[in-house]
């Protein structure tokens, strides 16, 4: 799957001020986005359901009602869409409010256009880690592996894996019922810079059995594939 920062999204503005629009649709376009704009909160709301968009730019002070109410009703729709609030409103309890209605990231006016864009892009990069991996739960046999917590629980019983024991099933879930080599697991795992041997992948492999698979010398999930690498079944 393309996660990348070159795909085309669409951002919608829900903003009244005209030059603002004008600056946001000229520099996100140069960016690569598409950029709609909507002058009212209602005609944001019909565009928001309307245009599916990536991302959501949304003003507090709009000419019909409040952003704050946009923000919520949006939200009662479609709980994943980010939410970026740019305001005037620069006070705390502005900001708690917006996030609390359901916005993701709040930037004040006056803004500087580089950093709204570092942190739109920012918010790009989160919503698309979070699709290319869906679901943090790892079942391996009977046992139940939440990546998050990086605990095992096994009929009951839970057990704490380490960072990299974690790193790597995750790595084997993604290719699940595939060879995945030792070299893949320490270039994704430990990265190109820190590289340590094939035996520490071993061991970490090892390790995870002892603590998954329910007879770990005869293991049948996370099985040897000689001379090529380990598969998770
Ligand atoms: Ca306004």
């Amino acid at each position: 799957m393309s996660v990348g920062m070159d795909a085309k999204r669409r951002i919608l503005v829900i903003e009244d001020e005209e030059d603002i629009v004008l600056g946001l649709k000229e520099a996100f376009s140069f960016e690569g986005f598409e950029v709609v704009a909507a002058p009212t909160g209602e005609k944001g709301i019909s565009m928001a359901a309307d245009l599916h968009p990536d991302l959501i730019i949304l003003d507090l002070m709009l000419p019909d009602t409040n952003g704050y109410k946009i923000c919520e009703q949006v939200r009662r729709r479609d709980k994943v869409v980010p939410i970026l609030i740019l305001s005037a409103r620069s006070l705390e309890a502005d900001i708690i409010r917006g996030l609390e209605a359901g916005a993701d990231d709040y930037v004040t006016k006056p803004f500087s256009l580089g950093e709204l864009l570092a942190r739109v892009r920012t918010i790009f990069r989160r919503s698309a880690a979070a699709i290319a991996r869906p679901s943090s739960e790892i079942a391996v046999g009977e046992a139940v592996v939440n990546v998050e917590a990086r605990t095992a629980s096994i009929k009951g019983r839970v057990v704490q894996l380490g960072f990299y024991e974690a790193s790597i099933l995750q790595l084997l879930d993604e290719h699940r019922g595939e060879v995945v080599s030792r070299d893949q697991i320490l270039d994704t795992v430990w990265g190109i810079d820190e590289s340590p041997t094939n035996r520490t992948v071993d061991n970490f492999i090892l390790k995870l059995r002892r603590k998954l698979e329910p007879d770990p010398q005869t293991p049948r999930h996370i099985v040897t594939v000689y001379g090529h690498g380990y598969k998770l079944v």
